[in-house]
Protein backbone atom coordinates (compact mmCIF):
# COMPACT_ATOMS: atom_id res chain seq x y z
CA UNK A 1 0.00 0.00 0.00
CA UNK A 2 0.89 3.50 -0.09
CA UNK A 3 0.75 4.00 3.55
CA UNK A 4 4.14 5.77 4.76
CA UNK A 5 5.65 3.63 7.10
CA UNK A 6 7.37 5.22 10.87
CA UNK A 7 8.09 3.93 13.56
CA UNK A 8 9.31 4.23 17.68
CA UNK A 9 12.96 1.69 18.32
CA UNK A 10 13.54 0.96 22.09
CA UNK A 11 13.85 -1.50 24.55
CA UNK A 12 11.87 -2.03 26.69
CA UNK A 13 8.81 -0.28 24.33
CA UNK A 14 5.57 -1.86 25.98
CA UNK A 15 5.06 1.07 27.49
CA UNK A 16 5.44 3.50 24.61
CA UNK A 17 2.56 6.17 23.97
CA UNK A 18 3.86 7.12 20.83
CA UNK A 19 1.96 4.93 18.63
CA UNK A 20 -1.38 6.23 19.99
CA UNK A 21 -0.24 10.01 19.94
CA UNK A 22 0.87 9.48 16.02
CA UNK A 23 -2.24 7.98 15.31
CA UNK A 24 -3.95 10.95 17.04
CA UNK A 25 -1.83 13.33 15.10
CA UNK A 26 -2.45 11.53 11.93
CA UNK A 27 -6.46 11.45 11.90
CA UNK A 28 -6.70 14.54 12.99
CA UNK A 29 -4.30 16.05 10.22
CA UNK A 30 -5.35 13.68 7.63
CA UNK A 31 -2.41 11.80 7.02
CA UNK A 32 -2.04 8.72 5.66
CA UNK A 33 0.23 6.85 7.70
CA UNK A 34 1.24 4.24 10.11
CA UNK A 35 3.43 4.14 13.11
CA UNK A 36 4.34 1.01 14.74
CA UNK A 37 6.18 0.84 18.65
CA UNK A 38 9.54 -1.90 17.95
CA UNK A 39 11.45 -3.67 19.88
CA UNK A 40 14.70 -3.69 18.85
CA UNK A 41 17.39 -6.35 20.56
CA UNK A 42 20.48 -4.35 21.77
CA UNK A 43 22.73 -5.32 19.30
CA UNK A 44 20.83 -5.33 16.57
CA UNK A 45 19.91 -1.27 16.53
CA UNK A 46 22.19 -0.08 13.56
CA UNK A 47 21.17 -2.78 11.04
CA UNK A 48 17.23 -2.40 11.82
CA UNK A 49 17.50 1.22 11.32
CA UNK A 50 19.09 0.82 7.81
CA UNK A 51 16.71 -2.39 7.32
CA UNK A 52 13.92 0.01 7.93
CA UNK A 53 14.40 2.63 5.54
CA UNK A 54 15.78 0.28 2.77
CA UNK A 55 12.70 -0.58 3.18
CA UNK A 56 10.98 2.25 2.72
CA UNK A 57 10.47 3.51 6.03
CA UNK A 58 9.57 7.16 6.10
CA UNK A 59 10.80 8.32 9.42
CA UNK A 60 11.85 6.94 13.06
CA UNK A 61 11.83 7.99 16.72
CA UNK A 62 14.34 6.49 19.11
CA UNK A 63 14.10 6.22 22.68
CA UNK A 64 15.93 4.29 25.79
CA UNK A 65 18.38 3.00 25.31
CA UNK A 66 19.24 4.01 21.73
CA UNK A 67 19.69 8.06 21.39
CA UNK A 68 23.22 8.09 21.81
CA UNK A 69 23.57 5.05 19.06
CA UNK A 70 21.31 6.98 16.82
CA UNK A 71 23.69 9.89 17.26
CA UNK A 72 26.44 8.11 15.79
CA UNK A 73 24.48 6.13 13.13
CA UNK A 74 23.07 9.65 11.85
CA UNK A 75 24.98 11.20 8.57
CA UNK A 76 23.95 14.77 9.44
CA UNK A 77 22.66 15.97 12.90
CA UNK A 78 20.91 19.22 13.96
CA UNK A 79 22.67 21.72 16.01
CA UNK A 80 20.27 20.68 18.81
CA UNK A 81 21.26 17.17 18.17
CA UNK A 82 24.76 17.81 18.65
CA UNK A 83 24.59 19.54 21.41
CA UNK A 84 22.25 17.21 23.29
CA UNK A 85 24.85 14.41 21.78
CA UNK A 86 21.81 12.28 21.20
CA UNK A 87 19.35 11.57 18.87
CA UNK A 88 15.07 11.00 19.01
CA UNK A 89 14.23 11.74 15.21
CA UNK A 90 15.45 10.30 12.07
CA UNK A 91 14.44 10.91 8.42
CA UNK A 92 15.51 10.78 5.38
CA UNK A 93 17.06 13.83 2.94
CA UNK A 94 16.27 13.96 -0.46
CA UNK A 95 20.14 12.55 -1.02
CA UNK A 96 18.61 9.79 0.44
CA UNK A 97 21.18 10.34 3.41
CA UNK A 98 20.02 10.22 7.15
CA UNK A 99 19.35 12.99 9.57
CA UNK A 100 19.20 12.86 13.13
CA UNK A 101 17.42 15.81 15.08
CA UNK A 102 16.64 15.52 19.26
CA UNK A 103 12.99 17.14 20.12
CA UNK A 104 12.90 16.69 23.44
CA UNK A 105 13.96 19.95 24.56
CA UNK A 106 11.69 21.66 22.48
CA UNK A 107 8.93 19.75 23.46
CA UNK A 108 9.46 20.71 27.46
CA UNK A 109 9.97 24.17 26.55
CA UNK A 110 6.89 24.35 24.59
CA UNK A 111 4.73 22.69 26.72
CA UNK A 112 6.14 25.21 30.07
CA UNK A 113 5.49 28.54 27.32
CA UNK A 114 2.95 27.31 25.06
CA UNK A 115 0.82 25.14 26.57
CA UNK A 116 1.28 26.02 30.48
CA UNK A 117 1.76 30.26 30.38
CA UNK A 118 5.41 30.33 31.86
CA UNK A 119 7.75 32.51 30.89
CA UNK A 120 11.08 31.12 30.62
CA UNK A 121 13.06 34.66 30.25
CA UNK A 122 15.10 36.40 32.95
CA UNK A 123 14.04 33.00 35.03
CA UNK A 124 15.94 31.66 37.70
CA UNK A 125 15.87 27.61 36.53
CA UNK A 126 16.63 24.77 38.68
CA UNK A 127 17.37 21.69 36.99
CA UNK A 128 17.18 18.13 39.24
CA UNK A 129 19.44 15.51 37.20
CA UNK A 130 21.98 15.41 34.98
CA UNK A 131 21.34 12.12 32.72
CA UNK A 132 20.16 12.00 28.88
CA UNK A 133 16.94 14.07 29.40
CA UNK A 134 18.97 16.92 30.97
CA UNK A 135 21.49 17.11 28.19
CA UNK A 136 18.47 16.79 25.73
CA UNK A 137 16.93 20.16 26.69
CA UNK A 138 19.70 22.38 27.79
CA UNK A 139 19.93 24.24 24.77
CA UNK A 140 16.34 24.90 24.30
CA UNK A 141 16.01 26.28 27.57
CA UNK A 142 18.69 28.47 27.48
CA UNK A 143 17.44 29.84 23.82
CA UNK A 144 14.99 31.15 26.38
CA UNK A 145 17.25 33.53 28.20
CA UNK A 146 16.89 32.22 31.49
CA UNK A 147 18.58 34.62 34.10
CA UNK A 148 20.39 31.90 35.42
CA UNK A 149 20.39 28.01 35.14
CA UNK A 150 21.81 25.90 37.94
CA UNK A 151 22.08 21.86 37.91
CA UNK A 152 22.34 19.84 40.50
CA UNK A 153 22.63 16.11 40.82
CA UNK A 154 23.08 13.52 43.08
CA UNK A 155 26.46 12.61 41.43
CA UNK A 156 27.99 16.47 41.65
CA UNK A 157 30.39 15.54 38.97
CA UNK A 158 28.08 14.99 35.87
CA UNK A 159 26.28 17.86 36.97
CA UNK A 160 29.41 20.02 37.11
CA UNK A 161 30.38 18.71 33.71
CA UNK A 162 27.02 19.73 31.99
CA UNK A 163 27.74 23.17 33.21
CA UNK A 164 31.34 23.53 31.79
CA UNK A 165 29.86 21.97 28.35
CA UNK A 166 27.04 24.08 28.05
CA UNK A 167 28.54 27.44 29.58
CA UNK A 168 29.03 29.33 26.32
CA UNK A 169 25.38 29.66 26.25
CA UNK A 170 24.56 31.27 28.83
CA UNK A 171 24.72 31.52 33.18
CA UNK A 172 25.14 27.80 34.43
CA UNK A 173 26.10 26.57 37.12
CA UNK A 174 26.36 23.09 38.73
CA UNK A 175 27.04 20.62 41.51
CA UNK A 176 25.71 18.57 43.94
CA UNK A 177 22.23 19.11 46.26
CA UNK A 178 24.64 21.19 48.89
CA UNK A 179 24.57 24.39 46.16
CA UNK A 180 20.61 24.65 47.23
CA UNK A 181 21.16 26.12 50.76
CA UNK A 182 19.67 29.49 51.15
CA UNK A 183 18.93 29.53 47.01
CA UNK A 184 15.59 30.36 45.54
CA UNK A 185 13.93 29.63 41.98
CA UNK A 186 11.44 30.53 39.76
CA UNK A 187 11.30 27.26 38.27
CA UNK A 188 12.13 23.80 39.34
CA UNK A 189 12.26 20.78 37.03
CA UNK A 190 12.92 17.48 38.30
CA UNK A 191 14.34 15.10 35.80
CA UNK A 192 15.73 12.32 37.87
CA UNK A 193 14.22 9.45 37.10
CA UNK A 194 13.77 8.80 41.20
CA UNK A 195 9.89 9.66 40.90
CA UNK A 196 9.50 6.36 38.74
CA UNK A 197 10.32 4.68 42.02
CA UNK A 198 8.26 7.43 43.60
CA UNK A 199 11.35 8.82 45.50
CA UNK A 200 13.04 12.17 45.26
CA UNK A 201 16.24 13.97 46.15
CA UNK A 202 16.12 15.53 49.64
CA UNK A 203 15.23 19.35 49.14
CA UNK A 204 14.71 22.37 51.31
CA UNK A 205 11.18 23.87 50.88
CA UNK A 206 13.09 27.38 50.71
CA UNK A 207 13.86 26.67 47.47
CA UNK A 208 10.38 28.27 46.42
CA UNK A 209 9.09 31.27 46.18
CA UNK A 210 4.93 31.80 45.89
CA UNK A 211 5.43 32.63 42.10
CA UNK A 212 7.68 29.44 41.87
CA UNK A 213 6.77 27.29 38.94
CA UNK A 214 7.77 23.51 39.55
CA UNK A 215 7.74 20.75 36.26
CA UNK A 216 8.57 16.93 37.09
CA UNK A 217 9.25 15.13 33.37
CA UNK A 218 7.61 12.02 34.81
CA UNK A 219 3.77 11.88 34.26
CA UNK A 220 0.85 9.44 35.30
CA UNK A 221 -2.21 8.75 36.42
CA UNK A 222 -1.00 10.13 40.20
CA UNK A 223 0.77 12.89 41.03
CA UNK A 224 4.29 11.99 41.54
CA UNK A 225 5.92 12.57 45.14
CA UNK A 226 7.95 15.56 43.31
CA UNK A 227 4.68 17.60 42.62
CA UNK A 228 3.24 16.39 46.11
CA UNK A 229 5.95 18.28 47.52
CA UNK A 230 5.72 21.09 45.37
CA UNK A 231 2.07 21.79 46.20
CA UNK A 232 2.86 21.34 50.01
CA UNK A 233 5.30 24.17 49.93
CA UNK A 234 3.22 26.33 48.15
CA UNK A 235 4.26 26.43 44.40
CA UNK A 236 2.54 28.62 42.06
CA UNK A 237 1.58 26.41 39.74
CA UNK A 238 3.06 22.31 39.40
CA UNK A 239 2.64 20.16 36.01
CA UNK A 240 4.22 16.76 35.17
CA UNK A 241 5.82 15.79 31.86
CA UNK A 242 2.93 14.31 29.70
CA UNK A 243 2.83 17.68 28.04
CA UNK A 244 6.64 17.22 27.01
CA UNK A 245 5.68 14.23 26.21
CA UNK A 246 3.25 14.95 23.19
CA UNK A 247 5.17 18.07 21.77
CA UNK A 248 8.40 16.33 21.61
CA UNK A 249 6.18 13.39 19.42
CA UNK A 250 4.32 17.16 17.81
CA UNK A 251 7.67 18.37 16.61
CA UNK A 252 9.10 14.98 15.38
CA UNK A 253 5.59 14.74 13.10
CA UNK A 254 6.32 18.39 11.51
CA UNK A 255 9.57 17.40 10.92
CA UNK A 256 8.67 14.47 8.93
CA UNK A 257 5.13 15.87 7.33
CA UNK A 258 5.60 19.29 7.52
CA UNK A 259 2.48 19.80 9.20
CA UNK A 260 2.02 20.50 12.79
CA UNK A 261 -0.82 18.77 14.54
CA UNK A 262 -2.66 20.74 17.46
CA UNK A 263 -1.36 19.11 20.83
CA UNK A 264 -4.20 20.32 22.99
CA UNK A 265 -6.58 17.72 21.97
CA UNK A 266 -4.31 14.85 21.98
CA UNK A 267 -2.69 16.07 26.04
CA UNK A 268 -6.50 16.34 27.17
CA UNK A 269 -7.32 12.12 25.28
CA UNK A 270 -3.68 11.13 26.96
CA UNK A 271 -4.49 12.65 30.49
CA UNK A 272 -8.45 10.82 30.51
CA UNK A 273 -7.17 7.51 29.10
CA UNK A 274 -4.72 7.59 32.08
CA UNK A 275 -6.86 8.57 34.76
CA UNK A 276 -9.47 5.65 33.24
CA UNK A 277 -6.45 2.83 33.52
P1 LIG B 1 19.07 8.89 33.19
O1 LIG B 1 19.04 7.49 33.67
O2 LIG B 1 20.00 9.29 32.10
O3 LIG B 1 19.36 9.88 34.43
C1 LIG B 1 18.70 9.70 35.66
C2 LIG B 1 19.02 10.87 36.58
O4 LIG B 1 18.27 10.72 37.78
C3 LIG B 1 20.49 10.94 36.99
O5 LIG B 1 20.86 12.30 37.07
C4 LIG B 1 20.48 10.28 38.38
O6 LIG B 1 21.51 10.74 39.22
C5 LIG B 1 19.16 10.77 38.90
N1 LIG B 1 18.59 9.92 39.97
C6 LIG B 1 18.08 8.67 39.85
N2 LIG B 1 17.62 8.22 41.03
C7 LIG B 1 17.85 9.21 41.93
C8 LIG B 1 17.61 9.36 43.33
N3 LIG B 1 17.02 8.38 44.04
N4 LIG B 1 17.96 10.52 43.93
C9 LIG B 1 18.54 11.52 43.22
N5 LIG B 1 18.81 11.43 41.90
C10 LIG B 1 18.46 10.29 41.27
O7 LIG B 1 17.55 9.22 32.81
P2 LIG B 1 17.03 10.31 31.75
O8 LIG B 1 17.80 11.55 31.95
O9 LIG B 1 16.97 9.72 30.42
O10 LIG B 1 15.51 10.53 32.23
C11 LIG B 1 15.20 11.19 33.46
C12 LIG B 1 13.68 11.17 33.67
O11 LIG B 1 13.02 11.98 32.70
C13 LIG B 1 13.10 9.77 33.53
O12 LIG B 1 12.22 9.57 34.62
C14 LIG B 1 12.34 9.81 32.22
O13 LIG B 1 11.20 8.97 32.28
C15 LIG B 1 11.95 11.27 32.12
N6 LIG B 1 11.78 11.73 30.72
C16 LIG B 1 10.56 12.24 30.31
C17 LIG B 1 10.35 12.70 29.02
C18 LIG B 1 9.01 13.23 28.62
O14 LIG B 1 8.76 13.39 27.42
N7 LIG B 1 8.13 13.53 29.54
C19 LIG B 1 11.45 12.66 28.03
C20 LIG B 1 12.70 12.14 28.55
C21 LIG B 1 12.82 11.69 29.84
P3 LIG B 1 23.00 10.05 39.16
O15 LIG B 1 23.69 10.68 37.99
O16 LIG B 1 23.61 10.40 40.45
O17 LIG B 1 22.79 8.57 38.98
Amino acid sequence: SNTDKYAVFGNPIKQSKSPVIHAAFAEQCEQDLQYRAVRVELDAFERSVKSFFDGGGCGLNVTVPFKQRAFELADKCSIRAQRAGAVNTLLLAEDGSLLGDNTDGVGLVRDMVANLGWSLQGQRILILGAGGAVRGVLEPLLREKPRSLTIVNRTADKARELATEFGELGAIDGGGYELLADREFDLVINATSASLQGEMPDLPGSLLTARSCCYDMVYGAEPTVFMRWAALNTAWAVADGLGMLVEQAAESFYLWRKVRPATGPVINQLRNSLAAA
